[in-house]
């Protein structure tokens, strides 16, 4: 950005244009506008902010859309599903002390384990497929019992 400086000598405003080089600021307009560019911008619009230093958007208007968007529908359906994941890993988790466990469906059901959600899945050599939530794995051995998993790497 070119950088402002004022003419000693008349007092007007000139910009700064290369080391040691000085032409005339071409209008006052210019010089309001990079004036404006170092101000702060509200995080809603971009517009510049005039008034307190700690203001975060322009307007009151600005101010609700955003946090309008922030509770927006696309939003808390993300939450929801990650908040779906986690409960599922917690669960895992809880149902898994010691790294490898066998439990039925029955116990994942009654604790509210949703078993369309997961995170990835993994084929072993065999074949057999786990279905991870995080770091938290099932297998599913006959559909009545599972085999629970811990994982310890992230895998691509
Ligand atoms: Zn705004």
């Amino acid at each position: 950005m070119a950088q402002i400086t004022f003419c000693c000598n008349f007092g007007r405003d000139w910009i700064r244009s290369g080391v040691g080089h000085f032409r005339k600021c071409p209008t006052p307009d210019l010089i309001q506008s990079l004036e404006l560019m170092k101000k702060k911008q509200c995080i809603e619009c971009g517009e510049p902010i005039i008034g307190r230093a700690d203001k975060r958007f322009c307007s009151d208007q600005c101010r609700s859309a955003h946090n309008n968007r922030l509770n927006s529908d696309a939003t808390n359906f993300v939450r929801n599903i990650n908040n779906i994941l986690r409960k599922n890993r917690r669960i895992l988790e809880e149902l898994n002390p010691d790294g490898k466990a066998r439990v039925h469906r029955d116990r994942l059901s009654e604790k509210g384990f949703k078993f369309s959600y997961f995170t990835n899945e993994y084929r072993t050599k065999s074949g057999n497929i786990y279905r991870f939530c995080y770091d938290q794995g099932y297998m599913s051995m006959d559909n009545e019992y599972y085999t629970l998993v811990v994982r310890q790497e992230y895998v691509e």
